[in-house]
């Protein structure tokens, strides 16, 4: 299968063209069908040359993926299955908010950070995903939002899904540039987040490359110990080195980061922990909010409980009597496969029947 024609970005197009001998203007007329008339193959871009169109399907392919599964909540939520052109199975989701509508995009076939929340992490990362599979993915959902008729349009984007984002960087960071040009899908900058589960390296490299995009880090606990029981990364990059990354983040683009707070029962949900959270937290007040998720089980992490509605409340008490910016996250499609992956889990389990298959559910970022 040719590669993704979503995974270049305008100007890439452009000298890729303009090496081939067409003109530059060839590129944003063929970005305009790409991404505003929402071609779905090249010979329906009737007004580009045809020698021009001829060498692209040539070399790209606009639909590399297709949909296998797909579940819809009650609250209008829905899960999409994709399917890759290598067989992965990749899922993907559309989300209802107040402000708009937002699709979670996954990354990564499989993880390698090893979250023990999160069944994904147990089987292990086969391969990055392109820049054109995360595009697709928008695009997909862009379809079947305008194939209901209603005039939507996607408006934020987060990258949450299965994978570490920045263990896919450079890929992550053309998907960015393709997605918020503002020729193409204009997703404002500041409607995108991106979730990392702390590799601080990166985040140096994130604030030096993308000033507008929202920073969100998994945190899960407030000391060594507890995170490293939750998140082995903790080992190689322990918290105190975590925070130095995020305060780089902070001084260089001065943007508030998201920091995120799974809820386990009787685990890290006890209002002592709250108050560590704040010490840790300490003067970066005004620059952090906490974002708690309350967690939602599943079969291959029986270890863990969802934290009672009491304790969350207690926990976000805490925060607030201390000033600290707090939310608890809304939960999306409860009556679906709620948890992140369990779409995806459940299918290859079907597929592999009988022979063993690692869960693949729950991230929370
Ligand atoms: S929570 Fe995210 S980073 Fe952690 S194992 Fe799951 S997918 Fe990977």
């Amino acid at each position: 299968m040719n590669q993704s024609i979503y995974g270049l970005t305008l100007e890439q197009l452009t000298a890729w063209l303009e090496e081939r001998g067409h003109k530059k203007s060839r590129a944003v007329q063929v970005w305009e069908w790409l991404y505003r008339k929402r071609a779905a193959a090249f010979s329906d871009m009737t007004d580009v040359h045809p020698a021009c169109l001829e060498l692209l399907a040539s070399h790209f392919a606009i639909q590399t993926a297709s949909e296998h599964l797909r579940q819809t909540s009650a609250d209008g939520t829905v899960k999409f299955l994709f399917r890759l052109a290598d067989g992965n199975l990749i899922e993907t989701v559309l989300m209802r908010h107040k402000y708009g509508l937002s699709v979670c995009v996954t990354t990564q076939v499989g993880c390698n950070i090893g979250c023990s929340f999160c069944a994904s992490g147990l089987l292990a990362k086969s391969r990055d995903l392109s820049a054109g599979e995360i595009v697709e993915q928008i695009m997909k959902v862009q379809l079947h939002l305008d194939q209901a008729g209603q005039g939507e349009k996607v408006s934020h984007i987060v990258v949450m899904g299965i994978g570490e984002p920045f263990d896919n960087f450079e890929n992550l960071m053309t998907f960015l540039r393709v997605v918020t040009h503002p020729k193409g899908l204009a997703i404002g900058p500041r409607h995108i987040t991106v979730s990392t589960s702390g590799l601080a390296d990166k985040i140096y490299a994130f604030a030096d490359a993308e000033p507008q995009v929202n920073l969100a880090v998994s945190l899960h606990a407030p000391n060594d110990e507890l995170r490293t029981r939750i998140m082995k990364i903790n080992r190689a990059i322990p918290i105190a080195k975590l925070m130095e990354a995020i305060d780089y983040y902070l001084a260089k683009r001065k943007r508030k980061v998201t920091l995120e707070y799974i809820l386990l029962k009787d685990i890290n949900d006890r209002p002592e922990h709250a108050l560590e959270l704040v010490e840790l937290i300490g003067d970066r007040k005004e620059m952090a909010a906490v974002n708690l998720i309350p967690y939602n089980p599943v079969d291959e992490h029986s270890q863990y409980r969802r934290s009672e509605p009491e304790s969350v409340r207690a926990f976000y008490d805490v925060l607030k009597k201390h000033g600290i910016n707090c939310s608890v996250r809304l939960e999306h499609g409860t009556d679906i496969d709620a948890a992140c992956g369990q779409l995806r889990s459940k299918q290859i389990q079907k597929d592999t029947a009988g022979a063993h298959q690692p869960g693949t559910a729950a991230p929370a970022r």
